[in-house]
This record gives C-alpha cells, structure tokens and sequence, in this order.
C-alpha cells in the first residue's frame, strides 16, 4: 500500500490559541479575554430572541450590525464589513488585499497569526524587528511593499503608537493596502478610523472578543473605504455568504448600542491594568507601558518559564511564549481585581520559593 492520496494533503503549521481550560477555581488571565459579562442589554437581545427564526439563513449583509458600527465610528455602513471574529476578517482581508508579487510587511515580534495565514494563502512576507524598546519603525516600512499589516496597539508587547506613526506609515505606502489590527484599541490606544475617510488604502480592523467581553459570539469588523469594503464582500460571498449569524447579528448590536457599559468596563480594566503594572514594579518587574487589556512583564533575576509553571501549579493560568527576545517574558491577561489580586499572591510565593532556595 502507498497511501499515495497523502502526498495531496495540505501540509501547514497551524495557529495556536492560548490554552482554554473548564477547571473550577481558576484564574485564567492568558487569553487577553475580557473579566467582565456582555453588557446587560445583550443578555436581554439574547433572551428576547426568537428561537424560532433560526429556520431562516441570517441576513447576509448583517445590515443592522453595521448601521450599529457605522452609527459608532461615524462612518456609512458601507465603509463596514463584519465577520466571525476579527481573525475570519483579517483572514479576508489577506486574500483580498494581497495579490501582489512584492512580500508584505510586518513587524516581528507581532500577532503570529499573520506569518500563519500568509502560509495558508501563499502571501509572500517580511518582517522588520522591533527595536531594544520593543517599539515598531515607521521608517522600516518606507521600502516597496506588497501590503502591510501591524496591530495597533501591537500584541504580545502591548505598546501602542498615536496616529502621527499610522499616518507615516500611510505617506509611505500609497501604492499598497495597510491594515491597522486594533484589536486592544480600547484599552487606551488611539484609533485610526478617522484616517480611513483620508486613506482609500487603509482598512482598521476591529474585534468584539476583548472590549465588548464577546470572545465567544466571534464577531470583527473592519473600517474602510467603499472600494475596499467591496472588494472585502466579494472575497466573504465567494466562499461563505452567512459568516455572522442572526444571534450573533442581536447581541453585537446591542453591544455596540451600550455606550455607557462599552466605556465602564473598559475604564475598569485600565485602573487594575495601572494598579498591578504599578504592583509589580514595586517587586523589581519591568513591565512594558500597555495599551491593552494585558501587560507584559520580566524580571532580571527570574526565569518567567518557572514563574509561569509555577502560577500553572496554582491554578492561575499567565501565557508563556518560548520565541526569541521576548523568552523570560510572560503576558498576563487583566482579570478582575479579585483575580488579580490572587495572581499577586502567587508572584510573591513565587518569588519567595526561589529566594529560599
Ligand atoms: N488581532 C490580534 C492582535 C489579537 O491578539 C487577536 C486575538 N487573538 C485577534 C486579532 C483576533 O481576535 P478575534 O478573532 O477573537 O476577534
């Protein structure tokens, strides 16, 4: 036997998620997930919705969701494109922005997502590294480029940069797509929604997963030109036309529609961020100035493999990233206080364990 139909199989290294865990009593802070429910006014889309018009396929173009979107960001709704969690949407974009033969250009260290989908669609790509600081070159991405893709604030380093550096970034890349993931905008970045209505080449892409605390409905959006929306829709319909479906379409309008809960939790989650980046400087951690819901944090005298294992021992579960340059950091998700204040615990035990030995 040669099993010869094995040669045609895709062979391809696949993305890997943080580790999801059902274990009663943890503290999982290492998803970037939000700490707190949906807004109580999804709960309620949720519970009014008719069970019965799910015998019906969703409205295709999810019209009242973008109107929503459109509404909040102060765009058309044909400047709206939405899907099933922001990667589904930057997924889209790659196929549908590019096609060219020139390689795009990321930063590295970056989401590792993206050196996955270019794999997946044949994109060629390059990558610049980020500086000692860890902060991205705007100059780096002045060569002639296929398309370009950074996240804003960028992730795992949580450093965000203001829209001077995005619109740098734009003077220098007319001739190709730039994509600003923003992913953790909402924690304190500045977005560059507002650049889209200058920059027909510019598509910011936006996720319900951290600031909307709706990692589980899986919905993102993207902001952008008419032209590229289109172009967006048609790479969408020539594979699935139902990505986002009538429940999710309910609850992420109401989502959107709940300004005031949006900005308390968000403010919520930037105070523990502050106060625990605050903590643990104060026990001799460097910690990266974030604009996002997680920080990223070492310690010279401390291996963050064997804090990370250990908090794992304790049921406080923190990500590790075994990758060059960022390999004695850990990126620890903000929890709620109570969470966070366990997980402060079991830092101080960490670090006393390793003094008495
Ligand atoms: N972009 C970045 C930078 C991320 O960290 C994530 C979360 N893993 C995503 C996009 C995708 O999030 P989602 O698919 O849940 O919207």
């Amino acid at each position: 036997m040669q099993n010869l139909w094995k040669e045609n199989l895709r062979k391809i290294e696949p993305y890997v998620p943080g580790e999801q865990s059902t274990e009663k009593d943890i503290v999982k802070i290492n998803a970037n997930e939000n700490p707190y429910p949906p807004s109580p006014r999804v709960i309620e889309a949720i519970n009014k919705f008719n069970c019965d018009s799910l015998r019906f396929y969703p409205n295709a173009n999810a019209t009242k969701l973008k109107k929503a979107l459109a509404d909040y960001y102060g765009v058309e709704a044909d400047n709206v494109f939405v899907g099933n969690g922001s990667d589904d949407v930057l997924a889209i974009c790659f196929q549908a922005f590019f096609n060219s033969n020139k390689p795009i250009a990321y930063p590295d260290i970056t989401y590792s997502f993206y050196p996955v989908w270019c794999r997946l669609f044949g994109i060629d790509y390059k990558t610049y590294p980020l500086g000692d600081d860890f902060r991205i070159n705007p100059n780096d991405y002045k060569e002639e480029n296929g398309g370009v893709v950074i996240p804003n604030p960028n992730a795992p380093t949580s450093l965000g940069e203001g829209l001077d550096f995005v619109e740098k970034i734009m003077q220098e890349n007319q001739d190709c797509v730039v994509i600003i993931d923003e992913a953790y905008v909402d924690f304190g970045g500045e977005s560059s929604v507002c650049l889209t209505k200058k920059y027909p080449n510019l598509a910011v892409v936006g996720t319900f997963s951290k600031s909307r605390s709706l990692a589980g409905l899986r919905l993102g959006f993207a902001i952008a030109s008419k032209e590229l929306i289109a172009i967006l829709e048609a790479v969408k319909n020539s594979y699935n036309s139902y990505t986002v479906d009538s429940l999710a379409i309910e609850a992420g309008t109401a989502a959107v529609e709940d300004d005031e809960y949006f900005r308390l939790t968000c403010k919520k989650v930037i105070e523990t961020r502050e106060r625990i980046t605050a903590s643990l400087r104060e026990l001799g951690f460097e910690v990266l100035d974030s604009k996002t819901n997680f920080i990223m944090a070492t310690h010279s005298d401390y291996s963050m493999k064997k804090m990370f294992e250990f908090l794992k021992s304790r049921k406080i579960y923190i990500r590790y990233f075994n990758l060059p340059r960022i390999d004695n950091y850990v990126r620890i998700s903000i929890g709620t206080d109570d969470e966070m204040n366990r997980f402060l615990i079991g830092v101080k035990e960490f670090l006393l364990s390793e003094n008495n030995k």
